[in-house]
């Protein structure tokens, strides 16, 4: 596994659709270890500066860095590689797979090894327990071996997770991981994340602020394009500012 964890941190960064400024002037910093929020409105940018962090888009202003390098020209493959990855959704999943083939999977992806995950079993037996282990951290090993269209919503959302973890993240960005998550599950969700590997630092949207109090040590308020504020959870509940932002007060 890895050595470290990593430092994610953004200078001015920025892009604009025509003439429509989506993201302007972002400073983030993600700490290592981190379990991270990024909250703000619907259309704030949330889901846009997630897609600038990857390498979906490419800023029109400032720069990304990861442990002081610069990857802001980097493609969303080499920034994987590097350790920076977000979630699969749900419609990459293929549906008759299990989850534990769907691990092997993506193991033998990251391990460039091709479609190695129908070998026979005795000659990839370092691939299969890396699988079942990250398929018990994300509490799905009671389903390691049922179709992956016959799990629920929520176990699905789970799945998506281990395949991230299959590419041995520093940094995960999760993009409302529990979006469609009944009340319930969606907080066994967060329980899961909070309790990853120490070294990985999880930056996640999310619109419950029950979950986001809870489960976020740091918390980053988009507004308009804009970072209003970034801090503890306690400094973003207390701020006037952020109140006014969600309470109109
Ligand atoms: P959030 O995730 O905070 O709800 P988004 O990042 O999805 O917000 O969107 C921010 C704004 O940027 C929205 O007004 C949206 O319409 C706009 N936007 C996002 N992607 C594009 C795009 N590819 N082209 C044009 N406008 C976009």
């Amino acid at each position: 596994s890895r050595p470290h964890s990593s430092t994610l941190t953004t200078e001015g960064l920025g892009i604009r659709f025509g003439a429509f400024q989506a993201v302007g002037d972002v400073s983030l910093t993600l700490e290592p270890g981190a379990r991270q929020a990024l909250i703000g409105p619907n259309g704030a940018g949330k889901t846009t500066l997630i897609n600038l962090l990857t390498g979906v888009y490419r800023p029109t202003s400032g720069r990304i860095y990861l442990d002081g390098q610069d990857i802001t020209e980097l493609r969303c493959d080499q920034r994987a590689r590097l350790g920076l990855v977000r979630t699969f959704q749900i419609n990459t999943l293929f549906p008759s797979l299990t989850p534990l083939e769907s691990v092997v999977l993506a193991i033998c992806e990251r391990e460039g090894l091709g479609a190695c995950w129908w070998k026979p079993v005795k000659r990839l037996t370092h691939v299969h327990d890396e699988a079942h282990a990250i398929l018990r951290r994300l509490r799905l090993d009671a389903l390691a071996e049922v179709r992956v269209d016959t799990l629920a919503y929520g176990k699905q959302r789970l799945l998506e997770i281990a395949l991230a973890m299959a590419a041995r993240p520093r940094i995960l960005l999760l993009d409302e991981p529990a979006a469609g998550v009944p009340q319930g599950e969606s907080s066994e969700l967060f329980e899961v994340v909070a309790e990853l590997p120490a070294e990985i630092g999880v930056l996640f949207i999310e619109h419950d602020m029950n979950l986001v109090f809870r489960f976020a040590q740091r918390i980053s308020v988009l507004v308009a394009g804009q970072m209003l504020m970034e801090g503890t959870a306690a400094e973003v509940g207390a701020d006037a500012r952020v109140r006014e932002v969600y309470l109109g007060k």
